[in-house]
């Protein structure tokens, strides 16, 4: 990027509430479901009919809102946001205005090697449209008003992102987290959470704001960041060639990585606002609130602090266990049966990871109940079982059969031996092995040490004991 310049940008992240029903009726809003199956009179937008408010919703909308440290709204309006599209039957797409649902507070984001605070402008929530699809026919446009009334949140931030990597960073945050809380599932191929991206320029140095382009609908992380990172060069491009900014809508043709004009934005906008006579105001009450403060999840900020300072784990392995809400919580579990806790995260971010990709499992799936897990690591703590070959033999055979980890262990014959007659042997043929090395050993190279033990564990295929091993070999070598 041009050095005199410096790009800002401001996020609105649409994320669709998990709930089992619309923002205001009871129609299913399972994805994938056969078009147009989820509409009743009310969806549709029929005359007489009148809109009730999902409670679920309102939960979720605050949860996020607390999480993210914002002031919550106590006397919510619904507005009516009017304008004519043909996936939005009513002509209006019910939304908050002047009241939206939380207000403020932020969210933390990787920058640099520390983190750092990106400002929230407001969470509020509205309705979704319906889907046109345009690819089905060559004449017609075809409509799927499924969609249509499906709970959202909206999370604007204030122009407070620098670069393309903090957007990235920024949505990445946003998806954990509402993972997190159960609110969404935070799918975006499937269109849980999509992202419209601001975006500006201006000469380093300046306070003042550029004029910004909007691109709308990002359906990916990775595109966010092209999207955005493609307008910044093009918009310095434009400056330097002398011509003014013009304020846009945009969309990203993920093909090409670039952006297209769809329409100049219009400078004050013209919704028509008014509060939704069919919705009253919807009051919550302080021990709601509390109530909804009380159940919320302990969250990964402060349990990646927790896994350091109560149970001695680094900045990157606690933050590593706090990427996913289910490996987490099994953490949680395996140590109610263990204090073995380094051992238990070196575990669970390398082997059991591995096996579970390989099976393209998550730790929701993970089918090695904690006591089983912590006997594992007991096996290996205790130098009965190595390792590499726990990790290897042990584990695949742990995580299909219910059988304890020190039975499996006898029966494939992985548990170390230390019957000196057995390990003499092995030490003997190994030394036999390398005469030169023995004879530079003698000379006081003893350093040398580590490859005879290494040459036993391979003909023993891991199962001698490297204590006992180095004390037969010291005793040999010496004499
Ligand atoms: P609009 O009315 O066009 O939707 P808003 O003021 O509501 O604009 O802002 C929408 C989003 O755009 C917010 O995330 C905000 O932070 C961001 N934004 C506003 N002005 C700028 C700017 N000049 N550059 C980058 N982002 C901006
Ligand atoms: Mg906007």
């Amino acid at each position: 990027m041009n050095q005199k310049y410096e790009a800002v940008i401001g996020l609105e992240v649409h994320a669709q509430l998990a709930t089992t029903s619309k923002l205001f009726c009871g129609d299913s809003t399972l994805f994938g479901a056969a078009p147009n199956t989820h509409i009743s009179p009310i969806t549709l937008g029929h005359p007489g009919t009148l809109p009730r408010v999902n409670q679920k919703a309102i939960a979720y909308a605050i949860k996020m809102g607390l999480a993210c440290g914002c002031e919550i709204e106590k006397v919510n309006w619904f507005a009516r946001k009017n304008y004519f599209y043909p996936d939005l039957p009513k002509g209006y797409q019910i939304s908050q205005h002047t009241t939206p649902i939380c207000k403020g507070g932020n969210v933390k984001i990787k920058s640099g090697d520390g983190e750092r605070s990106v400002q929230l402008n407001r969470i509020h929530l509205e309705e979704d449209a319906g889907k046109s699809i345009h690819d089905i026919d060559d004449q017609y446009t075809c409509i799927d008003l499924n969609r249509a009334g499906t709970p959202l949140i909206e999370i604007v931030t204030e122009p407070d992102l620098f670069s393309a990597e903090e957007a990235w960073q920024y949505v990445t945050e946003v998806r954990k987290l509402v993972r997190w809380l159960n609110i969404c599932d935070g799918n975006m191929e499937e269109g849980s959470l999509r992202c419209d991206a601001n975006v500006s320029i201006r000469l380093k140095g300046e306070t003042k704001l550029g004029t910004k382009v909007e691109v709308k609908n990002l359906n990916s992380i990775r595109n966010v960041k092209k999207a955005i990172e493609f307008e910044i060069d093009r918009m310095i491009r434009e400056v330097e060639a002398g011509n003014r900014i013009k304020q846009q809508t945009r969309s990203f043709d993920a093909a090409t990585d670039t952006t297209f004009a769809i329409r100049d934005k219009e400078e004050a906008n013209d919704y028509r606002y008014f509060p939704d006579p069919d919705l009253p105001a919807l009051v919550l009450s302080d021990s709601y609130l509390q109530e909804i403060r009380e159940a919320l999840p302990e969250l990964p900020a402060a349990l990646i602090k927790k896994y350091q300072q109560q149970y001695g784990l680094s900045l990157y392995d606690a933050a590593q266990l706090c990427e996913d809400k289910a490996a987490a919580g099994y953490f949680e579990n395996v140590i109610q049966h263990t204090t073995a806790y380094k051992a238990l995260a070196n575990w669970m971010l390398g082997p059991i990871r591995q096996y579970l990709n390989e099976h393209a499992k998550d730790y929701e799936q993970i089918t090695i109940a904690p006591q089983r897990m912590a006997a594992l690591i007991q096996l290996v703590e205790s130098g009965q079982v190595n390792f590499s070959v726990a990790a290897a033999k042990l584990l695949p055979v742990l995580a299909e059969n219910n059988e304890a980890p020190l039975a499996i262990a006898e029966k494939l014959q992985l548990l170390q031996v230390s019957d000196t007659g057995e390990l003499e042997k092995w030490v003997e043929a190994a030394l036999a092995s390398m005469p030169d090395k023995v004879t530079e050993y003698r000379k006081g190279k003893k350093g040398l040490i580590g490859l005879f033990v290494g040459e036993v564990k391979k003909r023993s295929m891991g199962k001698a004991d490297p204590k006992l091993v180095t004390a037969l070999l010291e005793a040999k070598l010496n004499n």
